[in-house]
């Protein structure tokens, strides 16, 4: 490998991740890794070199940016990926190696819709009304709070199944998005369901439950993002590309 070339580590997991591999990769002046946390068995195909599995905490990144010689981390994890955040901060001031964030904005409430907004998970599954049939789709990692409730029908969507006993009253659907709008659509109407539970997710992929729920009148219990220290970088991969061009100039 040319010695000019600089050495880009991507936290990924995301969309945006992959597709700014993908772009990063084309380009003879970078050699790129990503970084997946490991959680999921079979995870989408990214371009380049990937390594899995957590650091070890902020001292366990900052050992491997410098055995891997990073020139410049890019932090394009998930809107809800809090803690890899905090540590991709703190290792970059810690050891000067500049981390941009890319994060996709969120979704906008628009006419027709029925948005009820919540700040955190555990409010969101109070907020299901007693006896209501829900589709709920914040992940398996956080579905316990929604499987505790015994009072209304739960229809938790995942990618993979939960580590723990699925209730009676609750079903759960491993899938994988992108999904279409007919897709979503029917199945809030064949499972007739009654309240949509979704993160703010932001970005087209799981857009079109919201889409489905406006289109038949459906309310959705809206889970806020978490509060953030400093504002990302970049909300696409385009803008994070100029940026990177900028830092590594
Ligand atoms: P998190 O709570 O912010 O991170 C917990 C720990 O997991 C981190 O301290 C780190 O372990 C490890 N980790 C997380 N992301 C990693 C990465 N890309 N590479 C290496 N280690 C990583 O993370 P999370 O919310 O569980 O999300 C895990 C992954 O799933 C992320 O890559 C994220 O982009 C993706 N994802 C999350 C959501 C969501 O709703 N949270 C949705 C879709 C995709 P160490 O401290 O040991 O380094």
């Amino acid at each position: 490998m040319p010695s000019e070339v600089s050495r880009i580590l991507i936290l990924g997991g995301t969309r945006e991740a992959r597709e700014l591999a993908g772009y990063l990769e084309e380009d003879a002046r970078y050699h790129v890794i990503t970084s997946l946390a490991g959680r999921t068995a079979a995870p989408n195909e990214v371009t380049g070199e990937i390594r899995s599995g957590g650091f070890g905490g902020v001292e366990g990144l900052m050992e491997f940016t410098r055995k891997k010689r990073i020139a410049l981390i890019v932090d394009a994890t998930h809107p809800f990926a809090v803690q890899i955040s905090a540590n991709a901060a703190d290792a970059g001031a810690r050891t000067g190696i500049p981390c941009l964030r890319l994060e996709r904005a969120p979704w906008a409430e628009r006419k027709g819709d029925n948005w009820t907004h919540m700040t955190d998970i555990k409010a969101a599954a109070r907020a299901i009304p007693q006896g209501a049939r829900a589709l709920v789709t914040v992940g398996r990692q956080e579905v316990a709070p929604f499987f505790a409730r015994r009072d209304i029908r739960v229809l938790a969507r995942m990618i993979e199944p939960p580590e723990f006993d699925v209730p009676d009253n609750a079903e759960v659907l491993l899938a994988r998005p992108p999904f279409s709008l007919k897709r979503e659509r029917a199945l809030l109407e064949a499972k007739r369901i009654e309240v949509l539970v979704s993160k703010n997710s932001g970005g087209d992929a799981t857009y079109t439950k919201i889409e489905a729920a406006r289109a038949l009148g459906l309310p959705v219990i809206m889970i806020a993002r978490p509060d953030r220290a400093s504002p990302a970088a970049a909300s696409c991969v385009g803008e994070i590309l100029s940026l990177i061009g900028r830092s590594l100039d």
